[in-house]
């Protein structure tokens, strides 16, 4: 199927398209803001006229490094109204998964700090930081033979990520076919300040290829967020959703998974040269703009 670019719709093609969904779910780095800290101009107020038209918006980001409330804080500063309960990121998804299943032990996380702290905060027991240099086979012996009970392994985005502590998981992982091995994010790059960085997904691949097990991922593009989503979000008709996304390989590959209709943003990781080569069936936009903001006033 050929892409729709949203500016060469017809009046009577924008109003179908426009009355084809209830329910957008917005990516946030590249859709919303760029990187980190600098808003999109035009965001929130595209945003807001959404929500003027009827439409239910909720965010789904793989960033799980900013805690919470600084995410909440985030949308405030760019004035844009937001509960906690409509932020779906990794780190909430993976406690609230956990809970799910009444978990009881201890858990190993390749993680951030603000990921631990979360699972801390909501009961979980967390192995503490691996410290110390490892030089010797001695000093390697002292990391990897661990005799805590742990149960479970998570990993996400670790800018602190070690030889040692994939180690250390993969011990946990292979010697213990009961312990549960859950990913987040599971990018293969993450574009920080317009540059690409390794995200998690080759250093998930690393501990899959090696311990020749599966992990749960419930970050994007991961098939148990879907089931989560639905759920959380009591979407009955995924074909009356629209997934804005600046990835293809992140966004509109989990939207195609979900059924979702998908519309890709270009103020991100994907540029137009991106939609001349290589994409597949699989992850084909259904829809492409250039920006967030040029949904404000879409139908007037
Ligand atoms: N920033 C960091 C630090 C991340 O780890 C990630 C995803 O892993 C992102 C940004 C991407 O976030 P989003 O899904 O909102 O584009
Ligand atoms: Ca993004």
């Amino acid at each position: 199927n050929a892409i729709k670019y949203l500016n060469e719709l017809t009046l009577k093609q924008k109003q179908d398209f426009f009355d084809s969904f209830d329910l957008i779910l917005c990516d946030c780095d590249g859709v919303i803001w760029q990187t980190l800290h600098e808003l999109l101009p035009g965001s929130p107020e595209a945003i807001d006229y959404l929500k003027r038209q009827g439409k239910e918006v909720i965010y789904v980001t793989n960033n799980s490094i900013i805690p919470i409330g600084m995410q909440l804080k985030k949308f405030e500063r760019f004035g844009i109204e937001v509960k906690k309960h409509e932020i779906v990121h990794p780190a909430q998804t993976i406690c609230d998964y956990l809970k799910s299943i009444q978990f009881d032990g201890l858990i190993f996380c390749l993680t951030s700090e603000a990921f631990k702290s979360l699972l801390r905060e909501a009961g979980f027991d967390v192995v503490e930081e691996l410290v110390g240099y490892v030089e010797t086979l001695d000093d390697l012996r002292a990391v990897i033979n661990s005799d805590d009970p742990v149960k479970a392994v998570i990993i996400d985005v670790d800018f602190n990520l070690t030889a040692s502590k994939l180690m250390r998981a993969h011990g946990y992982l292979k010697n213990n076919s009961e312990c549960l091995f859950i990913g987040g994010a599971a990018d293969t790059l993450i574009t920080i300040g317009g540059k690409d960085v390794i995200g998690p997904g080759p250093y998930i691949s690393v501990l899959e290829n090696t311990t020749k097990r599966k992990a749960l991922i419930l970050g994007k593009p991961g098939v148990a967020l879907r089931d989560f989503i639905m759920e959380q979000h009591k979407i009955k008709n995924a074909r009356r959703c629209l997934f804005i996304g600046d990835s293809i390989v992140t966004d509109i590959r989990f939207a195609k998974v979900c059924g979702f209709q998908t519309l890709l943003v270009l103020t991100g990781t994907t540029t137009p040269e991106d939609l001349q080569s290589k994409l597949t069936e699989t992850d084909t936009p259904d829809y492409v703009c250039e920006r967030l903001a040029d949904l404000n006033g879409f139908l007037s």
